[in-house]
């Protein structure tokens, strides 16, 4: 339903998807790297995986910060289109 507004957003973006791992260059002050993607849209909701925190990021911002990511469907993700 949100899609076309979320493809605009998407384009030139790396494509998350909900429950993906990311891997942040700073840490969280708890000593966390690993963020799981709660909700996907103009920003992003984030958890870390350490202390259970949650934080908003614009996509930009995030786009930025990424490190990595991991995606515990992985190979789901290979054979998607
Ligand atoms: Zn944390």
């Amino acid at each position: 339903m949100a899609v076309n507004r979320l493809e605009r957003f998407e384009k030139g973006y790396t494509m998350y998807e909900l429950n993906d791992i990311l891997i942040l260059k700073k840490p969280h002050p708890c000593g966390g790297v690993k963020w799981q993607v709660v909700r996907l849209g103009a920003d992003v909701k984030l958890r870390c995986c350490t202390c259970r925190k949650y934080v908003n990021l614009m996509r930009d911002d995030l786009q930025k910060r990424v490190k990595n990511t991991e995606t515990e469907k992985g190979e789901r993700k290979n054979g998607e289109k």
